[in-house]
C-alpha cells in the first residue's frame, strides 16, 4: 500500500470555508471542479503522407480496430486535404486530428499550419512508414517556430522486425537500435537537432517504442493535461493501470466529500448513508478509464482477436462489463460491506475542514471507493494480461 503522503489532492479554493458555512455551496464548488477536470480539452494532430499509417495509428490510440464503424478510413489512396477530427469514443474532450501530409498540399509550411489551425493542437505527431522527408522537416521547423511540440513516429515497425527475424543472429533490441539511429541521423541531417523518434506498430501499441512515446508525451504536457492523456491511453502495460489508479486515488477525497454532503439516503442493510448518484459518477469514470465498459472490452476483443467472453471471464467486479446503475452500485456496496477490510480505518484524512457530522460518511465513502478502485484496477490488469501478454 502506498504511503499516505502519496495522496496529495489539490485543495479547491474556497471549499474549506464553504464546508464550514454552507455545505451545498461546497458541493457545487467541488462538482464544478470535477467537471472542469473531466473536460480539459486535448487536441492531438497526426500528420503524414498517405499510406504512412496515420489512420491506423489514430484508430489504435482510440482503441479501435480499422474495421470499427467509428474508425478512420484506412488503406485509401486518395489524399485527404481536410483536417478530420476523430473524437475519442469514451472522452469527447479528446480529439485526434488527421491532418494532411504537407507533401499533399500546395501550401508552404507556415500557411499550411495557419490553415490547419495549429494553435488548438497540444502537440504534433509526424508519422511515416518508411523515412522522413524534407517535407516533414520543413513542417517540423515551422511547428518549432510556433513553439509547439512534435514527435516523429516511424510506423509499421512490426514489418521490419518480422523481416529481420529471419536472420540467424537476429536481436530485436539491436535491430530497433539500428533503425532508430539511422532515422535520427537522417532527420538530423535534414536540420533537426536531436529529434525524438519512436518506432511503433499500431497493431501492437504495447511493444517497441510506444510506451516510451506515452511517457514522453506525459512528461512534456502541462500538468493539468497529464491525467487527460493518461485516461485515454490504452492499457499498454501494468504501469499505466497503476498510474490511472493513483490519479483516481487523489480524486477519492472529492467524491467522498460530495457523497457525504448529499448523503440523505440511508441504504437499507448498510450502516452508511451515501449519495448513490455521486458514487455512480465516480465508478463510471473508473470503469471507462480502465477500459472495462462493455464497448471498450468489445473493441479490445476486436483488436486482439481474444473473444469477448474470455475477457469477461477474468473480471471479478460486478461493476465492470455491465451498465453502471444505482441499483448495481448499491448491490456492490452491500457485497463490499461483508469484506473484512471494511472495518479497517480509512487511509484518507478528511482535510477539507469537513463538518464533524459528515466525517463518518466521508470515511465510509473513501473506504468503499478505494475497494472498488482496487478491484477494478486488478480486473484491468487481468484483462490486459489475457488480451496482450
Ligand atoms: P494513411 O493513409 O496514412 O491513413 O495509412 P493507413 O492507416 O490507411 O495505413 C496504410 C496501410 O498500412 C494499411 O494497409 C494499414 O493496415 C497498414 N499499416 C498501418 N499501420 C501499420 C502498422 O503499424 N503495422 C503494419 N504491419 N501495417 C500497418
Amino acid at each position: 500500500m502506498e504511503d499516505l503522503n502519496d495522496l496529495n489532492p489539490e485543495e479547491i479554493p474556497g471549499v474549506r470555508e464553504d464546508l464550514e458555512n454552507d455545505t451545498a455551496a461546497a458541493a457545487a464548488r467541488i462538482q464544478e471542479y470535477l467537471e472542469t477536470l473531466n473536460n480539459i480539452p486535448l487536441n492531438i494532430a497526426i500528420t503524414g503522407e498517405t499510406g504512412s499509417g496515420k489512420s491506423t495509428f489514430v484508430n489504435a490510440l482510440r482503441g479501435l480496430s480499422n474495421d470499427d464503424e467509428k474508425a478512420a478510413p484506412t488503406g485509401i489512396t486518395e489524399a485527404t486535404l481536410e483536417c478530420t477530427p476523430y473524437p475519442h469514443p469514451n472522452y469527447l474532450n479528446v480529439t485526434l486530428w488527421d491532418i494532411p501530409g504537407i507533401g499533399t498540399t500546395k501550401f508552404p509550411a507556415d500557411k499550411y499550419l495557419k490553415l490547419v489551425g495549429f494553435e488548438k493542437f497540444d502537440f504534433f505527431i509526424i508519422i511515416s512508414g518508411i523515412r522522413f522527408t524534407e517535407n516533414d522537416v520543413k513542417l517540423v521547423k515551422e511547428i518549432e517556430r510556433m513553439e509547439k511540440k512534435f514527435y516523429f513516429v516511424l510506423s509499421k515497425i512490426d514489418n521490419d522486425i518480422r523481416a529481420e527475424r529471419r536472420e540467424t543472429d537476429f536481436s530485436e533490441e539491436e535491430t530497433l537500435k539500428v533503425i532508430r539511429e539511422d532515422c535520427v541521423h537522417r532527420v538530423a541531417q535534414l536540420g533537426i537537432e536531436s529529434p525524438k523518434v519512436f518506432l511503433v506498430s499500431s497493431f501492437e501499441l504495447h511493444l517497441y517504442d510506444f510506451p516510451l512515446l506515452q511517457q514522453t508525451l506525459e512528461r512534456d504536457l502541462p500538468k493539468n493535461k497529464r491525467d487527460t492523456l493518461l485516461f485515454v491511453m490504452p492499457n499498454i502495460n501494468p504501469e499505466i493501470i497503476i498510474k490511472k489508479k493513483e490519479a483516481f486515488q487523489n480524486k477519492v477525497y472529492y467524491y467522498a466529500t460530495l457523497s457525504a454532503i448529499g448523503s440523505a439516503v440511508p441504504l437499507p442493510g448498510l450502516s452508511m448513508v451515501v449519495d448513490l448518484a455521486v458514487l455512480v459518477s465516480a465508478v463510471t469514470e473508473y470503469v471507462f478509464a480502465f477500459g472495462l465498459n462493455v464497448s471498450s472490452l468489445k473493441r479490445l476483443s476486436a483488436r486482439t482477436g481474444v473473444p469477448y467472453a474470455d475477457l469477461c471471464a477474468v473480471i471479478n467486479s460486478p461493476l465492470a462489463a455491465a451498465e453502471i446503475t444505482k441499483e448495481r452500485v448499491q448491490q456492490a456496496l452491500t457485497e463490499l460491506k461483508h469484506r473484512a477490510t471494511r472495518t479497517a480505518a480509512s487511509r484518507y484524512i478528511p482535510i477539507f475542514g469537513i463538518p464533524l457530522a459528515l466525517i463518518f460518511s466521508f470515511n465510509e465513502n473513501c473506504k468503499t471507493l478505494e475497494l472498488i478502485l482496487d478491484e477494478l484496477a486488478d480486473d484491468a490488469q487481468r484483462v490486459f494480461e489475457r488480451a496482450l501478454v
